[in-house]
């Protein structure tokens, strides 16, 4: 499903990618977990196409699809879901105005029929019981003065809503407490744990894999994946550290 092969990405003309080589096939579900400055945050803004991310080697592709050749919007459209370590707050618009015309542009990107009003708010009842989020919070300005927690819940909610095929959730674990962080695992297997979809959760710590299981754990450092495992890679590094587990 994605397939990054040889990336070099630079910031502000800083290489901070340097040959990150990584195969998602659909029904998995990987985490990739490294030290701060390795490159995790990055890696997912140059997937999604954020300005300043440059690309300077390697591809990218999505079910064969060039991503890097893709404007955000139709990365998107074309199945791409990044939840971010800290969510934008946009004051003045409420999430459900924003939910719905995102989830709209994305149909119209498709050619596929857009939700009337009834059909969208039947669709936003329902994920955000799923997250344990009141709807009356769904009427709020996006994010505004919302806490960690609940940020996490309305960005899981929001991936519910727009169903991507696959999700890159970096560091969706920070700042929650260890309820919200169930609610938040539960949230991600039950909308995300499907054999046509897959996932990739960056974190720094290993908390989140209690609740959510990968099927592979990657160490990226100095822009690469220095080690691959399965779900026993990520006690070991919580164990041990980075520096001891990628120098074995
Ligand atoms: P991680 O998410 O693994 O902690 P990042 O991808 O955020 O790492 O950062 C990787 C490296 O890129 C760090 O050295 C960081 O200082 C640098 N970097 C990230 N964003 C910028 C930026 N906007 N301008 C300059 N350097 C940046
Ligand atoms: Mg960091
Ligand atoms: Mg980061």
């Amino acid at each position: 499903m994605l397939k990054i092969d040889d990336l070099h990405a630079t910031v502000a003309d800083k290489p901070i990618l340097k040959g990150l080589t990584l195969a998602l096939n659909p029904g998995e579900i990987h985490a990739i977990m490294g030290p701060n400055g390795a490159g995790k945050s990055t890696l997912a803004y140059t997937l999604g196409g954020r300005p300043g991310y440059e690309v300077t080697g390697g591809t990218a592709t999505l079910d064969g699809a060039d991503l890097l050749d893709m404007e955000p919007h139709e990365r998107a459209a074309a199945g791409l879901f990044l939840g971010f370590q800290y969510p934008v707050e946009i004051p003045g618009v409420s999430n459900l105005q924003f939910l719905r015309e995102s989830l709209n542009s994305q149909k119209r990107a498709r050619g596929e029929k857009e939700l009337n009003g009834g059909e969208f708010i039947r669709l936003a009842k329902e994920k955000a019981a799923l997250l344990g989020l009141d709807m009356e919070m769904l009427k709020r300005p996006v994010n505004v003065g919302f806490s960690g927690g609940e940020k996490k819940r309305a960005e899981m909610v929001q991936m519910g809503i727009l169903d991507p095929k696959l999700a890159i959730l970096d560091e969706t674990d920070s700042g929650l407490d260890i309820d919200a962080l169930k609610v938040v695992g539960a949230g991600i297997n039950a909308i995300m744990r499907k054999s046509d979809k897959a996932v990739l959760l960056i974190t720094h710590y290993q908390r989140l894999l209690d609740y959510v299981k990968p099927d592979f754990v990657h160490v990226l450092a100095g822009g690469r994946i220095v080690k691959s495992g399965g779900a026993e890679l990520a006690l070991e590094l919580e164990r041990e550290g980075y520096a001891e587990v990628v120098a074995a």
